[in-house]
């Protein structure tokens, strides 16, 4: 999508830092961190959110595993990380290209 903002960074149209790369998906580090680890995942290609990801299992399973892969770069897998999709207005999502938080390298209080 020519007006979508993470298209743009997997396009290189917008410049991020890059943690990541596999075949179909992108991490990068969110330009607002709300942890010491605070990486997103994204699927190359354009899903508005991770309910129409969830349309191609292979893709969303190889960005949970990229997610993953992260926490273990990032030296969090084992003190423990948060793997976040806000989907729509009440969760507050507000860039429309699907797109998991990798949150990690803090306590991050109980959720749910
Ligand atoms: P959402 O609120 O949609 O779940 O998450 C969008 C995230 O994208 C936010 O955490 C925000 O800080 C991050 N973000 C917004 N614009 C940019 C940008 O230009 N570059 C990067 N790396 N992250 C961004
Ligand atoms: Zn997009």
């Amino acid at each position: 999508m020519s007006d979508c903002l993470f298209c743009k960074i997997v396009a290189g149209e917008i410049p991020s830092d890059t943690v990541r790369e596999s075949a179909r998906t992108l991490a990068f580090r969110d330009i607002g961190p709300q942890a010491p680890t605070h990486v997103l995942v994204v699927p190359k290609d354009h899903f508005p959110d991770v309910a129409a990801l969830a349309a191609d299992p292979a893709l969303l399973a190889e960005l949970v595993s990229e997610a993953h892969a992260v926490s273990v770069d990032e030296g969090v897998a084992d003190s423990g990380y948060r793997l976040l999709f806000n989907t729509g207005a009440d969760a507050g999502q507000t860039v429309h290209h699907a797109h998991a938080h990798v949150l990690g390298g803090r306590p991050l209080g109980h959720l749910g």
